[in-house]
């Protein structure tokens, strides 16, 4: 009842598994890759296998390549525990804002390795193990990778410290060596539409979101099937008024957004794959292949209006104000200058 619930990520899950079995778990795992594909939950179901103190017998609940010994009961108190979050061994930690700015950018700090360092100097409560999950492990200020190389180098007995990041460039390489790498990937089409179906998401929605969140599934449960059609129109909408109504169109948008980092962030992944779904489109691509394969009408206008080089253009705006916005440029003027090259035609 841990394991068997991710999909998608079987050699991780086999890593993971296998360490178990073996008797061989390291102390520390960088769990790697893009999010919303499973990461968080793998963890949790990890931690679980190792709290677990009645692991499940005989065939019942085994999940996919997993074996029943190396997996979490999923009903023991601690398994209920971990699950509610409050399993006395287990810590999860998150980025949180400047303790003098609530409004400030999150981060891993300095106090949340501290706190670590103290608990796991200490013996596990209940079970054999003590697990330490870092989210977003790669949002950390300047100064906590080196105090946190301390407690990596010399890690207290039965301690599991698990970090989660996208890519492993976000955080030292001194860091990174000394966990163990354990890959996650995108799901297969079919395998995101299943996991949304499964979660009562079907029909056309479910393959517009499937393809919006390019094998992300979490991605797609996190937002309301109907608000994420609203806000691509949203972003469709802002883009045809720009490019009619030029340089007055882009500064009332980028006024009435630019506060709103995740909303923009949001609208340039939007525009990312309109202009993806445009080179396809005139490329004669196969129109399965379309996110926004409901516009389809749209997209051959837009895309015989445009030049291959003011395609490949626009992915590049796009992928430089997603750029921009990784590193603390403001929403405000990554979207002026997104806009404007973008949907700014030269006169
Ligand atoms: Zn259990």
């Amino acid at each position: 009842m841990a394991f068997e619930a991710i999909r998608g990520q079987s050699a991780a899950v086999d890593v993971l598994t296998r360490a178990i079995a073996s008797g061989r778990v390291a102390h520390a795992y960088a769990f790697v890759g893009p999010s919303g594909v499973g990461r968080k939950l793998t963890a949790r179901a990890f931690a679980k296998a190792l709290l677990c103190p009645s692991p499940p017998r005989g065939g019942e609940d085994e999940g996919e390549g997993v074996g029943v010994r190396e997996n979490a009961c999923g009903r023991c108190r601690a398994c209920r525990k971990v699950e509610k979050g409050i399993h006395p061994d287990l810590m999860l930690i998150a980025p949180t804002p400047p303790a003098t700015n609530p409004r400030g950018t999150p981060a891993i700090r300095l106090d949340a390795i501290r706190d670590l360092e103290r608990w796991a100097a200490l013996r596990p409560a209940e079970g054999p193990w003590k697990v330490f999950i870092i989210d977003d492990a790669g949002r950390m200020t300047p100064e906590t990778p080196q105090a946190f190389l301390k407690t990596l180098e010399e890690p207290p007995a039965r301690t599991v410290i698990i970090l989660i990041l996208s890519q492993t460039r976000e955080l030292p390489a001194t860091v990174i060596s000394r966990c163990q790498v354990v890959r996650f990937v995108p799901l297969g089409e079919e395998e995101t539409v299943a996991l949304l179906e499964a979660r009562g998401i079907d029909g056309p929605p479910a393959r517009l979101l499937t393809r919006a969140c390019q094998g992300r599934p979490g991605l797609a449960l996190a937002q309301d099937p109907k608000t994420w059609v609203e806000r691509r129109d949203l972003a469709l909408s802002i883009l045809a008024e720009v490019g009619a109504g030029g340089a007055g169109a882009l500064f009332k948008w980028a006024e009435s957004l630019g506060r709103d980092r995740p909303q923009v962030e949001q609208l340039i992944e939007t525009w990312w794959l309109w202009f993806r779904d445009l080179l396809c489109v005139k490329a004669g691509g196969d129109p399965r292949l379309l996110v926004h394969g409901d516009r389809q009408g749209d997209l051959t206008g837009a895309a015989d209006a445009r030049s291959w080089e003011e395609l490949l253009a626009g992915l590049c705006a796009c992928r430089e104000a997603w750029q921009a916005l990784q590193g603390n440029v403001s929403p405000r003027l990554t979207m002026e200058v997104v806009l404007s090259r973008l949907a700014l035609r030269a006169a």
